[in-house]
């Protein structure tokens, strides 16, 4: 049985006070841990090690939202994945749309961002999904296939076994308005017949997130979708009381 894992994505938000506030609220009320979830948080970089220190001792795991794919050496303004280790960092995102879109990244630097991640034995959690007109012209199952692909093609199938997949529909995500959880299931049931159609352990092993728009008001019923295995988590993870209620609706 999978567990399930919700992962909050703070982005470029907050400053020393809010995230101060913000993990300590999120200590007192999911620090004892939530049954059968992992909840990882993931505050911008500069934030990690005072987001660590408030987390220490509780069952709250540390994400970065980013990482270099290369180790080390002359790449201003990098960060690289043994940094992350460094700081007590577990998961990482990789490939998220904001990332593909606003900083041009493609299939083969998620690629080597999601090897650079496992070698350092960080876990990468690799984000896929189709835009608004790609769904419209018939092509969501196509391109999330495509970006699997790619990533099974570099890192191997075993890999995803270590991993975690993010299907977060880039015309849901900070729209207020998620995928239906039909859309949704059928997505991750798609990219589960994908990974099983190399490794049917893998794909029954490896938790799929779904991102877009979960809120305390849908996650319920997207976590009760049988491939989906929790959320990735944007706009509501800033406030304490929604991404509680968020993590307590995996059922
Ligand atoms: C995200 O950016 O990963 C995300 C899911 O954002 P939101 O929840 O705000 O749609």
């Amino acid at each position: 049985m999978r567990r399930a894992l919700v992962a909050g994505n703070w982005k470029m938000n907050g400053s020393r006070s809010d995230i101060g506030e913000l993990i300590s609220s999120l200590v007192a009320e999911l620090g004892d841990g939530v049954n059968g979830v992992d909840i990882v948080v993931c505050p911008p970089f500069p934030y990690l090690n005072q987001v660590a220190d408030a987390a220490h001792g509780s069952e709250l795991v540390l994400g970065a939202q980013n990482l270099s794919e290369y180790s080390s050496g002359a790449y201003t303004g990098e960060v690289s994945a043994s940094m992350l280790q460094d700081f007590r960092v577990r998961y990482v995102i990789v490939g998220h749309s904001e990332r593909r879109s606003l900083f041009a990244e493609s299939n083969q630097q998620a690629a080597s961002k999601f090897v650079a991640a496992r070698e350092a034995g960080l876990t990468p959690i690799l984000c896929v999904g189709e835009t608004g007109e790609q769904r419209s012209a018939g092509q969501a199952l196509q391109v999330v296939a495509d970006q699997i692909d790619f990533v099974v093609g570099v890192a191997g199938i075993a890999a995803m076994a270590e991993a975690v997949i993010a299907y977060e529909p880039v015309w849901a995500i900070g729209s207020g308005e998620s995928a239906t959880s039909q859309q949704a299931q059928e997505m991750h049931a798609h990219i589960r017949g994908l990974l099983a159609a190399h490794d049917e352990d893998v794909a029954a092993a490896v938790q799929i997130l779904y991102g877009g728009s979960v809120s305390a008001a849908n996650a319920e019923e997207l976590f009760a979708c049988p491939d989906i295995d929790g959320g990735l988590v944007g706009g509501a993870s800033l406030d304490a009381q929604s991404f509680i209620r968020i993590c307590k609706s995996v059922s």
